[in-house]
């Protein structure tokens, strides 16, 4: 194959440059970036050239030089992160950013960050303050702990209340609570970084008190509780309640730690799910130093929150991995808006979104699906088969497993063309929306389509069929 005549044909870099089209690009993006853009994009054609002997390719790969380029443009300048609409119903989907924040938390966090703020001045004195200081004494007030801060994550909770209180020290653990939380977090090996030695107690369904007991020795550091957040075992199985674990723990002088995972404030029998264990509940059973997640099912931004014993949380904020692992302040400002909202737990239910879809009525989601089903059947209704049916959503985010709320769909099976295909158009849309292809149908639980997001939903559906 005669080659150098594809060669030629490749339109000179300076040339492109000056082309109408190109020129519109470097305006509204960066000459700069174009101009390497361009270099790349008539590089890799070269190469192409050089190794393909398919005429018809080559020419197509030629042809398409402009739309190439400006792929290669977007993908720098258009933004990748976007809201998506969660179909999945699950409520905290850690793959689409866990816990919805209110707009309330969204606009003070706006507010204060497009200025300076007092994160770490204290105004009263004038002198320096402590990022912490501005949600600490709300959340012991909420909690009854006495002191209070956050880091990161809970997993960065973990690590450092390890590190600061049991360095080269033994820490006691129920084999039953030697869990594995989303993939990378793992007890034994969060206790491993952080210098404290596992000892295992116990066995996978029972562990007694005495187990914990005869585990205490000079060298033991603290006695450590995980919640299974995101599995259960059943039938014979027994745990160590922590009021005794606390009891045991004081009796030889150390702390019992207890990692709680989700960090619920309000007891969640009351609207119908499962008990979980709420804070306050640790911190009167006894616990010194209780950690949880600000993004589970407190409803918050992403952190990992440690309450406790004074005298604990001040030697754990003096540890020098709290400088490492400090929240940012977009962070210390979402967490003290919503923990306002814990103030009053009617308001907390109102006004924090993870607490309402949990709350959501059925009938109310009933109506929202009926009132789409009869736009969506009007106008796509040829091309679309759409029905509603029940289904049940999920909490997610590792916590409450087994827990299932009754709810309802709308379902959608194309008829020009595979439910798969469906799904990936409705993925690709401006504000994709993700939903799950159950039995052939792609389906969109209206429990976590959001306030105004129906429209989005409506308009997609018309961008494809119509
Ligand atoms: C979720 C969870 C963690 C990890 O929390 P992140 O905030 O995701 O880091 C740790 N321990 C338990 C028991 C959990 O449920």
């Amino acid at each position: 194959m005669e080659k150098n005549k594809f060669y030629r044909l490749i339109p000179k870099v300076d040339v492109l440059m000056e082309s109408e089209e190109i020129k519109i690009l470097c305006t509204d993006t960066s000459r700069e970036l174009v101009l390497e853009t361009v270099r790349k994009i008539t590089d890799d054609i070269r190469e192409f050239i050089n190794e393909s002997d398919n005429e018809a390719d080559i020419t197509n790969k030629i042809e398409t030089i402009m739309q190439e380029i400006r792929k290669e443009v977007d993908s720098y300048v258009l933004f990748n992160m976007k809201r998506v609409v969660n179909g999945t119903g699950t409520i905290l989907h850690t793959n689409l950013g866990r816990a919805v924040i209110s707009d309330e938390a969204a606009e003070r966090v706006k507010h204060l960050v497009t200025g300076y703020s007092n994160l770490e001045y204290d105004l009263e004195s004038g002198a320096r303050g402590s990022r912490y200081s501005h949600f600490e004494k709300i959340i012991t007030k909420i909690t009854g702990a006495e002191a209070a801060m956050a880091v990161n994550n809970n997993a960065a909770a973990v690590l450092l209340i390890l590190s600061a209180l049991a360095k080269d020290k033994e820490v006691v653990v129920s084999r039953g609570e030697l869990v594995e939380i989303g993939g990378s977090f793992r007890v034994p090996d969060v206790m491993s970084q952080s210098g404290s030695i596992l000892t295992e107690v116990g066995t996978t369904n029972k562990t007694h008190l005495y187990d914990y007991e005869n585990a205490i020795n000079e060298n033991t550091a603290a006695l450590l509780k995980v919640h299974t957040s995101n599995y259960k075992i059943v039938g014979f199985t027994e745990a160590v309640s922590l009021n005794e674990l606390a009891d045991l723990a004081h009796k030889h002088n150390i702390p019992i730690i207890e990692d709680i995972g989700s960090g619920v404030l309000v007891d969640l029998s009351k609207y119908g799910l499962e008990y979980e264990p709420t804070v306050q509940a640790s911190i009167k059973a006894g616990a010194d130093i209780v950690c949880f997640s600000g993004d589970k099912l407190l409803g918050g931004p992403q952190a990992g929150i440690i309450v406790g014993k004074k005298s604990l949380i001040n030697k754990i904020k003096k540890h020098p991995l709290t400088r490492a692992l400090r929240i940012d302040k977009f962070t210390a400002i979402a967490l003290e808006c919503v923990f306002h909202d814990y103030i009053d737990e009617n308001k907390a239910v109102k006004n924090i979104p993870v607490l309402k879809l949990i709350n959501r009525e059925n009938v109310e989601i009933k109506k929202q699906a009926d009132t789409m089903l009869k736009i969506l059947a009007e106008e796509i209704g040829v091309n679309c088969e759409i029905k509603i049916e029940g289904c049940e959503s999920q909490i997610g985010g590792g916590s409450l497993p087994l827990e299932r709320i009754e709810s309802f769909a709308l379902m959608f099976k194309p008829l020009s063309m595979t439910t798969a295909s469906l799904e990936k158009q409705l993925r690709h849309m401006d504000t994709p929306i993700v939903g799950r292809i159950v039995n052939d149908y792609f389906l969109v639980d209206l429990r976590t389509v959001l306030e105004g997001e129906d429209e989005i939903i409506l308009q997609a559906f018309r961008k494809i069929f119509m």
